[in-house]
Order: C-alpha cells, then structure tokens, then sequence
C-alpha cells in the first residue's frame, strides 16, 4: 500500500497553467525523495498522447512507462488548486494528484481515486480544505474497519468467460478505455467481475475502480441480444493485450539532448537514433475506380470476396511480422482482422450499394465515414484508430480497384522519409538499411508505426506537423529522434555534430549488445541452448551476430520456392557450406523438404487436396520424389564435411517413416563417403508424442515444432483465419504434450529442443525451460531478450512455473502464471 503523508500534499496553490500545475506535484514527488528531475518533463510528454484527466474535477499526471528509471520510490503528491486549472478546454482541475510508480502500485491509489470520483460533494470539500488528513483519508479509501470499501452484486449472468488481463499495469486507463469503448459498442449489458467487485465495462471509471492489477483474472459476462459477440469480442481484445504499452527493448539512447545551429521543426520523439540524409516524401497511389457498376448483386459479391481476401492478406502479414519483430508488434495485424469481423462495417458499405453504386465506391464511403468520425473524437488513442480503419479500408479497396495509379516506389538511395502518417502496412515494409528515418506530420509516440520503427531500429519522430509536406524532396535534413527535432539544410558544423553523435551512440549500442554473446546460464547454472531458425544462407550470419549459438532450425524451402525448378544438388551444397562458413564451428541443424501444406511449389505439380495440412507434405512428399529427396541428402552429407551438421526430418508421424528416411540417409552417406551425422526428427504430429519412447531410439534429438503440433493437437487450421488466433502454442494441451516428449526422450538419454514460435515468446521461452527442453530455436530478433529472460531467472522457478502451467485448464491461465 502507498502512503501519503502531509508533506506530500501542497494545499491552497495556485497554477497559471497545467505544465505549471504538474510541475508543482512533481516537484513534490522530487523534494520527497520518489523521483529524479527528468520524470517531470516525462510527465508533461505524457500529456501529449493521453488523457490524465480522470473526472470530477481531479487529475492525475504520471510519466512515460519507459522513463521508469527516474522513479526512486513509488509515491503520489497532491496539490490542491481551490481556484481550479484548465485541464483540457472544459475541464476543471481542483485536485492534482501525481503520481510516481515503480510498477503497478498506482492501480490502488486509481482505484480509491475512483470511489472519490463519483461523489461531487466530496471532492468539492477536498479541493477547499485546509486539512491535509481530510485528503489522505479519502485517497487512502480506508473505512472505519480499515479495509477497502467494495461493491458487491448478487449474480453473475449466465454467460460468461474468465479470463486474465495482460500487461505489467493491468487495468489501467489506457486499457481501460479501449475495453469501455468496445463494450459501448455492443447493445447488451456488460459486466466485470474482479474477486467481489463488479463493474459495468461500459464506464472507464468502474472500470478502474476495480483495481485489477497485471495477471489477474477477471470475469467477463454479458446479458442480452448480441451477448455471445460481445463475449467473443472483447475476450480476444482482452488477450491481446488491449493495446497497452507492451514491453519494449527500446533502442539504447546517447541520453543528452544535442545542440544544433540550424533551425528545428519540432516534432515528437518516436523511436531514438540520427538520421543524416535527403527527404523524400511518401505518397499513396491513387485508387481508380468507376462509382457505378450495372450489377449490384455482383457488386456484393465481389466486396465481400475482397473483405474475405484482405483477411487472408493480414493472417500472413501477421506471421510475417511475428517471425521478424515478436508477436507484440505483429499483433496489430489482428486488431486489423477485427476491423474487418465487424459485420456493421460490411453492412453499411452494402448499403451504400444501392443507385448502382461500385462495390469500391461503396467500401470507400463506409470506412471513411467511420475513420473521420473516430479521428474527431478528443481521445488520441481513439483517433489513432482512425489510420488504422483507413489502412484497412484501403487494403479492402486496393482489391477492388480497377487500378492503382503513381504507385509509389521508394529511391534505392538511403533517405529520411517524410510522411502525412503511416499505416503499420506501409512501416512492416520499410528496409532500415535505406529508409535510415522517418518523420510523419500526424500520429503519436504510441503509434503502432512507432512502435514498429523502434523494432526496426529506425530513428522515428511522429507529430511534426503539416508544414513538412512542404519540404522539397531532396532537401538534405538532420532528424533527431531522441529529441524529436528534425533540422532542414544543415550547416556543416550541425554535420559533424550529428556524425560524432552517431558513432557515440552505436559505441553505446554495441557495449549493450555485447550481452547478447553471454550464454543462457541461469542464476542456479543450468545452462540453455538458444540458437536460431534461419531460412535464407544469409541469416546464418545475422543469427551469429544476434548472439545465437548455432542454427536449431534451416527451413530448406527457402531454396525452392520462387522458382521454376528445383536446386541442382551443387546450388544446395554451396548454400549449406556458405552457413557453415559463417558459422565457424557452431552446430547447424538442416531440416529436410517440408513442403505442402501451406506452402505450395508450383514446379513439382502437386495435385490439389482436400486436405493439405493432412495430406502428401514433409517426409510424405519427400518419399514420393526419391530424386529431390536424394540429391538434397547428397548436398548435406557433402556439406556436413564442411562444418558441424545435422540432419532433421519434419513431419514424421511413423515408426515407418524414420526406419524408412534413415535408411535413405545412409545409402546416401555412403554413396558420398561422409562421415555419420546426428539424426533428428520434428514432434509436430500427436502420434510421435504418443510414441515418443520408441521413437527416441531411433534419433539422437528431437525438435518440436509447436507450430504445427499445436494446430493437429486442437484441429485449429495454423493459416485459418478465425482459428489461428486460439490455436496458442501455450495451450496446456500442446505443454502436456511437450512434457511427454521430454520425459521419454530423458529416459532414453536424448535431448529435446523446440523451434516453433512459442520457444521465442519470452513466457514460451521460460515454461519450455521448466520442461526440461535443452534447445530453444528462434526467430533471430528474439535471440537476445530469451537470453536475457533467461539468465534473470534460475531453473527451479521455472520448473515451478512449469508444473504449475501443465495443470492449468486453458492458454490464458498459463499465460497469466507470468
Ligand atoms: C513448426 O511446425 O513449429 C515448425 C517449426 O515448422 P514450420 O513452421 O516450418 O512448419
Ligand atoms: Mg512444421
């Protein structure tokens, strides 16, 4: 619990303004020893991209989660203005209440600010007291029997979900107010029940007075015509972290504001780092399209296949972006499904169908029309959903048009790019080794394209204003992201300074990577793997300078897609021994084929199935085509003599398939003179797990590729596009799973490792560990904070960790024990 002491509370101030108001109760918070300086000015950029203020006549302005260091110990201050100060245009503030939190501490003070809230009388005696203790009483919400006061409601509805809210903050404003505007969204009623409080989700202040703080599980029920939606709804909202502020490995910073001669055009700091180059602006091509059609019928038809399609388009953007900057990042491109689920939405475009209207003409209309009217609404996090609905609507439309005329293509020269503001589609597809920055005139640091371009490592400044439209392209600039400045036409001496500062901060940057070269020792030593999945020769590089200590996973299609044959023996063989080089020693396990499924090869004619997921994929494929099969077995024996190699067939789900593909491998071994390599088989099929025991004597390792071992273990399609979202690799049933693998591998003396995506998901990455796997593979942006995760942790907690998740009843409980 947090005190509040008299000395903590400024009674009868005046402020001329907000800055001047939030200056005051930081100051207090600084003379009290909770914070450094520098969380004041954190506190008056949190003005910039949210609301503090919280009703009634009370505020409560904290800092920028990443700017927690400053806080030394977590308190509040209040200052209390009987005159009142301007908060927003028609807000009122009488009551200053700031707050410093290490953690998640302020939830309490939120929570009992919130029972304050509602009642006018009392905060009208508050803002004109002259008894601190009058203040403290209230704030610290204790009754006569000295516990909280709760609301309690007789029943639940009768249908309901429980489940965990996400985030270190758990239900604090931000999420908050997403969760009340997509209830508002639904007719019925809606209710939240945390331990014996309830609250009506539609109200942000209920919401908050329940005080629901990281991890803990709620229940969520609904009553009324569209109950089932709502449930399904805002339970998928609710999973995916309910837009809060995830955990970032920010980019390291130089940690001092630079000095330039130049003049500055001002904006918000986005991602840090120098950017030295020309601009060039982006512009969208334009849609054509006629806005009428003859066929309205057809007109329907082809909107809702369009709708359909973009659907699919944002499943692979999505897993795109998770492979290559984690699922936080990717998951934006869910939320954008979201906007596409919503039957409204379509139903409105369908309406203005009608007078022979086009179907893109008619998609046009009904998105614009809802973008325009969330970017109105005061709240940036709201109107920040309009760029999103439009990266959407124009997704959708894209589809539909006739053609997209001016294009635009990005120069192949390195330059700063200059945007209104971009969609996370446009910021997914920037290549850091050219767009070396961006500045967009809209938007905010919490954008998901900030968000992106601190993944990507791309100095970022976000809201500078129209007036940057108007630079010429070419026009040589200096941005500044870590103080937000962008300079036009520098003077040489502004050159030099932004060189110099550049080379201090990748000093900084590299002394920081260094960590990730720190092996995965934990703090009681056991020791875990983490090497990396690659797909391309390059990669076997990046990975080593990730920190990875091998490759656990090569996805060999990489050499056979795009193409219109399939690689000569000799194509693969100086591919593999290209990764060996690079790895200089380091183990490289080498996956055989695995293709079907999802991932088609024209050249081969495969017939179509009904089934591909269950059909002729993997080793399956590979036994039907001895010849491609074969010549790839040649070039890796010949590449094994080259660098430690491994060989690993996926999809095994018989005793028959591993007798039949090791007794290939070995006429193939002996067929090129090599020597014998270590053995290994994918658990991605049930059978195997079932039969892990036998199996484990006829390999040296096995790898799980939760990937597919999840979507067989819960019949959930990985690529569909409803399913794919439930189909958690941290589902008890998919770790039940793995735990039996483990066990029967140990009995046999073989190790386990796992190259699915949730070995890379930091809480995958911790009950893996407790399971026992000896071998993570990930994607290679993950490499660096597994170890790091790993290393902050010792083996024992996560084997408690790990009992405790096999126990539980479905993914979001496991995920809720971190
Ligand atoms: C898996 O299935 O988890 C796996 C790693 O293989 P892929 O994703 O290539 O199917
Ligand atoms: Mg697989």
């Amino acid at each position: 619990m947090i005190n509040l002491e008299p000395g903590s509370i400024k009674l009868k101030a005046d402020a001329a303004d907000k800055t001047d108001a939030i200056r005051q109760a930081g100051s207090l918070l600084v003379e009290n020893g909770n914070m450094q300086p520098g969380y004041i000015t954190s506190m008056m950029e949190r003005e910039k991209v949210a609301h503090t203020y919280l009703g009634n006549g009370i505020a409560i302005p904290h800092g920028l989660p990443k700017d927690r260091d400053l806080i030394v110990q977590t308190g509040i201050s209040v200052v209390q203005l009987p005159a009142g100060v301007e908060w927003n245009p028609g807000e009122t503030v009488h009551l200053v209440v700031g707050i410093a939190a290490k953690s998640d501490e302020h939830i309490e003070i939120l929570s009992n600010l919130t029972y304050v809230l509602d009642d006018e009388a009392t905060v009208a005696r508050l803002a004109k007291t002259s008894n601190p203790d009058d203040i403290i009483a209230c704030l610290t919400n204790r009754g006569s029997n000295g516990q909280a006061a709760v609301e309690t409601v007789a029943s639940d509805f009768a249908k309901f979900v429980d489940i965990a809210i996400r985030g270190k903050a758990g239900l604090h404003a931000r999420p908050a107010t997403v969760l009340a505007n997509l209830a508002k969204e639904f007719q019925s009623e809606i209710r939240l029940r945390y331990g014996n409080q309830t609250a009506n989700a539609k109200s942000l202040v209920s919401l908050l007075k329940l005080g629901v703080e990281g991890g803990q599980t709620i229940r969520l029920m609904a009553e009324g015509r569209d109950a089932d939606e709502a449930l399904e709804t805002l339970q998928t909202a609710i999973a995916s972290g309910l837009e809060d502020e995830e955990e970032e490995q920010n980019p390291a910073t130089l940690g001092h504001t630079l000095q330039f001669e130049s003049v500055a055009i001002p904006g918000i700091a986005a991602s840090p780092g120098i950017a030295i180059a020309p601009i060039f602006q982006f512009k969208r091509g334009k849609m054509v399209f006629e806005a009428t059609a003859k066929d309205p019928q057809a007109e329907m038809t082809r909107l809702r296949q369009a709708v359909e399609t973009a659907k699919l388009q944002l499943q692979d953007l999505y897993a795109e972006v998770k492979e290559k900057s984690g699922t936080g990042k990717a998951s934006i491109f869910l939320a954008h499904q979201e906007f596409l689920n919503d039957p409204e939405l379509v139903e409105e475009a369908i309406a203005h169908l009608q007078d022979n209207r086009s179907a893109p003409w008619a998609w046009q209309q009904a998105y614009e029309q809802r973008a325009n009217s969330l970017q109105q609404l005061k709240d940036p996090l709201l109107a920040g959903r309009a760029t999103d609905l439009r990266d959407v609507g124009r997704r959708v439309l894209r589809l539909l048009a006739d053609k997209v005329e001016d294009e635009p293509s990005l120069p192949h020269y390195p330059i700063i790019l200059i945007a209104e503001d971009l969609t996370p589609s446009d910021t997914a597809g920037l290549n850091p080794e050219l767009t070396l920055g961006f500045c967009t005139a809209y938007g905010g640091p919490t954008s998901h394209s900030a968000i992106i371009a601190r993944s990507l490592n791309i100095p970022a400044i976000v809201g500078a204003g129209p007036a940057i439209l108007n630079l010429e392209d070419s026009t040589p600039c200096i941005l500044d992201g870590e103080s937000g400045n962008l300079y036009p036409q520098p003077s040489p001496t502004d050159i030099e300074t932004a060189k110099a500062a550049q080379k201090d901060l990748q000093a900084i940057r590299e002394a920081e990577k260094l960590a990730c070269y720190q092996p995965a020792i934990m703090s009681d030593g056991h020791r875990v793997e983490v090497v990396a999945n690659i797909g391309a020769a390059a990669e076997a590089e990046q990975a080593v300078n990730a920190g990875a200590e091998g490759v656990g996973l090569l996805r060999t299609e990489f050499l056979f897609l795009n193409r219109s044959q399939p690689p000569s023996e000799e194509e693969q063989l100086a591919a593999y021994s290209e990764m060996t080089q690079a790895l200089n020693g380091l183990p490289l396990i080498i996956r055989t084929l695995d293709i079907g499924g999802d991932k088609a090869v024209p050249y081969l004619n495969l017939p179509a199935e009904e089934n591909p997921f269950l059909g002729v994929r993997g080793i399956r494929l590979c036994f039907q085509r001895p010849d491609l099969f074969k010549s790839q077995l040649r070039a890796i024996y010949r590449a094994s003599q080259t660098g430690p190699v491994k060989i690993m067939f996926p999809m095994i789900s018989t005793l028959e398939d591993i007798r039949s593909a090791k007794k290939l491998a070995e006429e193939v071994r002996l067929e090129v003179g090599a020597d014998p390599v270590d053995i290994g088989m994918m658990i991605e099929v049930p059978s195997a797990v079932m039969m892990a025991d036998e199996f484990a004597k006829e390999v040296a390792f096995f790898s799980v590729g939760t990937n597919d071992l999840t979507q067989y273990v819960l019949a959930m399609d990985r690529g569909h596009p409803a399913l794919a979202k439930q189909a958690d690799g941290l589902h008890p049933a998919v770790l039940r799973m793995i735990h039996q693998t483990v066990q029967a591998a140990s009995a046999a003396g073989k190790w386990v490792g796992v190259c699915g995506g949730i070995a890379g998901d930091p809480k995958g990455a911790v009950i893996l560990t407790g399971l026992g796997v000896a071998e993570l593979s990930i994607s290679i942006p993950s490499v660096a904070a597994v170890k790091a995760k790993l290393r902050g942790l010792s083996f024992a907690k996560t084997q408690d960790i790990a009992k405790r998740a096999l126990k539980c009843r479905n993914a979001q409980e496991v995920r809720a024990l971190l």
